[in-house]
């Protein structure tokens, strides 16, 4: 067993001890390179994805980081050991002061995967590693140490031993030590324990181990795993047996399981089509051939519901989401570390479950956005999905309702993905009535506009009197905007697209209106099509009646007054996701599915929890509030937020019904939703893409810049546009470049920020842009910088 000492001892050894291996270490905090470092022999050896301190930077603080690489050319086996001087003035290397794991944090899987994704997503190798093991391992949270005494001497010299010993302390903890190991084979006794029956402090074993009789080791012990709460309780499954569709495409994915070669899967199922049943069977097979599996969800959707019907199937599971706490989440983590887990269900971050013979993910509904990681490593994590289960020769299943056309397109064009359909609901629940609303018709003032319109307001009023649910769905942002005449009804709309214009607020001081980039006057601001990037200055006045434009906002806080002031005794809750951790938002359901809460305000993503028999009305309340998001994937949103609220409601014996409030009913997406008719809409959309050169045909990348002073955020994004140029010049790289512009949102706090984004035909293309990119030095002045590969919105 190797020893650990403190990093002061090691400052004294260090200078004599030899230092022959060299490895490579990631820090989390550093600049995007990686460092080497000397290894004194004496804490030798460390392994790819342990932990190290070392001293970084000029004034060599001791940081923390991952060794990602040993220098497997040193040292020579068969050289003399050279003295510790001698290495340094070779190497002139600083030196590792402490190894941190026991084990590594990152297996050898997982690190080609961590360099992937720093590769691909532009972010430091250290700051992938960081995200890669939970904080909460790191911290060892909830974890005890304990220190133990055992015996090191033979057992048949203990009696001897016993007898020269002069303390009579001393000779009672051996013969105590002697004693368990009897009873136990190992001598170890926890120390506290040991010292307590002994009735005597620390010197006496102190002691006994200079004499080397008695050694003293440190374990670690995990508290004993708390529960996950099991909030809403389940009935035991009924003997479920599959019908035709699902064993056809059970037989199918089983095949490409058994193939043991990677392959991807789309699972095209409407809700309550069976997938999840076939998620369970899948597993089951992997599970029988020695290997373990990985189900992501969309954090929402793992609710107690979800997670129990999982553990009802399988015996060795674990779950990650945010709703643990950080001593639930290090359980967990260990248990699969320790391989007592071989499911592992959780959100996002999931993926990067330390699972060894990895043999199947599953990403449910795959076109979620929020599998898209908004901070750096800003991962995809169904891509992610997608290359680990290649890395490890493992099958990947997506499914969807209604798939991105990111996978639609890759099941088309490539072949290692395959396509199955599930056409039918397994029990034929009735679709609920869908009601559409156009809110034309009601009432805008200069103000805004009530969110609820008559007649929500009207059947939001029967469905309290007869004490049952209301869900309200609003968009996720409260910042979208849209140009609006109250008194003629114009709306400004894109020369190149039909569609409305997206209003950017423009809150940059006058003086600097004059912009430096289009050399013209900015108006009242910049509109933007979200749908061809096209963008055009506001009007201040409408050209058709020359009265002042309404900025309409529609936000979640306004949802909620508006309620109060008309619904006064129902109990009212919002869920927002961006403000809420994890535990309130599951506190928050419960309540709600308990009865605590009549009307249930939130984002769109609530639209995956509608389990609840008792909801009977669901509001949307602006169907094509992300429309006006600046967003070329604004139609597909819109799609699949209102198939989805159809597919979800209906599930009990009430009927339900769903009102879709819209000022633009005419809109494609919204028509196609409301007959349900995703092929239809498919076809129309990828017309669209091809033709504006945008994903799924090309990729996009967004470089985001900003800063308080806007002259320097200017004068910073022409360098970065320059030398974005010289590298697309030297490369001969085939990309369309747009920019720098002021972004959607061109000030968040105190910060302007513009945007430049790049389209090209192949991810290989960015690739060599952001390599290239890498390599030269920082843009001057010096700004934030935040790159995004295949961005989800360009906010
Ligand atoms: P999805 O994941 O596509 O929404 P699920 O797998 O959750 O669908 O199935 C919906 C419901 O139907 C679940 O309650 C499930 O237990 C049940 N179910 C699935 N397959 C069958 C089947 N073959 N026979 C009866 N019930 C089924
Ligand atoms: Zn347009």
């Amino acid at each position: 067993m190797r020893k650990y000492q403190t990093s002061n001892l090691f400052e004294q050894d260090i200078e004599e001890t030899p230092c022959r291996y060299v490895i490579r270490v990631a820090f989390e905090s550093a600049a995007d390179t990686e460092f080497d470092y000397a290894v004194p022999d004496q804490i030798w050896p460390v392994d790819v994805g342990q932990r190290v301190e070392a001293p970084f930077g000029r004034n060599n603080k001791l940081h923390i980081g991952f060794c990602v690489d040993i220098d497997k050319s040193r040292p020579d086996p068969s050289a003399p050991l050279r003295s510790a001087q001698d290495d340094n003035k070779r190497y002139k290397l600083k030196k590792i002061t402490k190894i941190i794991d026991k084990e590594p944090l990152v297996d050898a899987e997982l690190m080609e995967l961590a360099r992937w994704i720093s590769n691909y997503y532009v972010c430091p190798l250290g700051q992938v590693l960081a995200a890669i093991v939970p904080s909460a391992v790191k911290r060892g949270a909830g974890v005890k140490t304990q220190t133990y005494a055992y015996l090191t001497i033979k057992a048949a010299d203990i009696d001897k031993t016993i007898h020269e010993l002069r303390g009579k302390k001393q000779k009672l903890i051996v013969s105590f030590l002697q004693e368990q190991k009897a009873l136990n084979k190992d001598s170890a006794i926890e120390l506290q324990g040991l010292l307590k029956t002994a009735d005597c402090g620390k010197e006496p074993v102190k002691r006994l181990t200079e004499k080397r009789i008695v050694k003293i080791s440190q374990k670690t012990i995990l508290k004993s795993l708390p529960a996950i709460p099991n909030e809403m309780a389940l009935k035991p499954p009924e003997r479920i047996v599959l019908n035709r569709d699902q064993q056809k495409t059970l037989d199918s994915i089983k095949e490409k399981i058994d193939s043991g070669r990677f392959g991807v899967t789309l699972l095209y199922g409407v809700t309550d089509s069976g997938k999840t049943e076939l998620y369970i069977r899948a597993i089951k097979a992997v599970l029988k051939k020695g290997k373990s599996a990985i189900v992501l969800l969309p954090e929402i959707a793992l609710t107690a519901q979800t997670v129990q019907r999982f553990s009802e199937r399988f015996e060795k599971i674990a779950v990650m989401h945010s709703g643990l706490t950080a001593a639930q989440r290090n359980v967990q983590w260990q248990k699969i570390k320790s391989s007592q887990a071989d499911v592992v269900i959780g959100a996002r971050s999931a993926v990067f479950a330390p699972l060894a013979n990895l043999g199947l993910i599953v990403v449910d509904e795959e076109h979620e956005s929020s599998y898209k990681q908004d901070t750096a490593p800003r991962y995809h994590g169904r891509d992610v999905a997608i290359k680990r289960a290649q890395l490890a020769d493992a099958h990947c299943i997506l499914g969807s309702a209604t798939p991105s056309l990111e996978t639609l397109a890759n099941c088309q064009s490539k072949k290692h993905f395959n396509l199955l359909r599930l056409p039918q609901r397994v029990m034929n629940l009735p679709m609920p009535e869908m009601k559409l609303v156009d809110m034309r018709q009601s009432n805008i003032t200069q103000k805004g506009i009530n969110l609820i319109s008559e007649p929500l307001a009207e059947r939001l009023k029967v469905t309290l009197e007869r004490k049952e649910q209301a869900i309200l769905l609003l968009n996720r942002r409260g910042y979208s905007n849209f140009v609006f005449c109250p008194s003629c009804r114009y709306t400004l709309r894109c020369r190149n697209c039909d569609v409305t214009l997206t209003f950017h607020r423009s809150n940059i001081p006058r003086r600097d209106r004059m912009s430096t980039i289009t050399g013209r006057h900015m108006h009242s601001g910049y509109a933007i099509c979200h749908y061809c990037l096209a963008q055009t200055l506001v009007p201040e006045k409408c050209p058709l009646c020359g009265k002042g434009f309404a900025m309409i906002g529609l936000g979640s806080q306004r949802l909620e007054e508006e309620l109060a002031k008309k619904f006064p005794t129902a109990r009212v809750s919002r869920i927002d996701s961006d403000s809420m951790a994890g535990k309130d938002y599951y506190r928050m359901l419960r309540d709600f599915g308990q009865g605590r809460i009549d009307i249930l305000a939130g984002t769109q993503m609530l639209a995956k929890g509608l389990h609840f028999p008792n909801v009977t009305l669901v509001g949307i309340i602006s169907a094509d509030t992300c429309l006006y998001l600046p967003d070329f994937r604004a139609n597909e949103r819109t799609f699949q937020l209102i198939s989805q609220v159809a597919g979800r409601t209906g599930r009990s014996t009430k009927k339900g019904i769903v009102f879709v409030q819209t000022f633009l009913p005419e809109q494609q997406a919204i028509a196609y939703a409301l007959k349900g008719d995703f092929d239809g809409f498919i076809k129309e959309e990828l017309k669209h893409r091809k033709s504006c050169n945008l994903p799924p045909y090309w990729r996009l990348a967004a470089v985001t810049m900003r800063d308080m002073n806007f002259e320097k955020l200017e004068a910073a994004c022409k360098q970065m546009r320059q030398k974005i140029d010289r590298i697309v010049a030297r490369e001969k790289l085939k990309v369309n470049i747009r920019g720098p512009m002021p972004a959607a949102i061109n000030r968040i706090q105190r910060f302007h920020r513009m945007q430049i984004i790049i389209q090209a035909p192949e991810a290989a293309t960015i690739q060599r842009l952001f390599t290239g990119l890498r390599a030269e030095p920082p843009v001057r002045p010096a700004v934030k910088v935040v790159i995004d590969i295949d961005p989800v919105n360009l906010l």
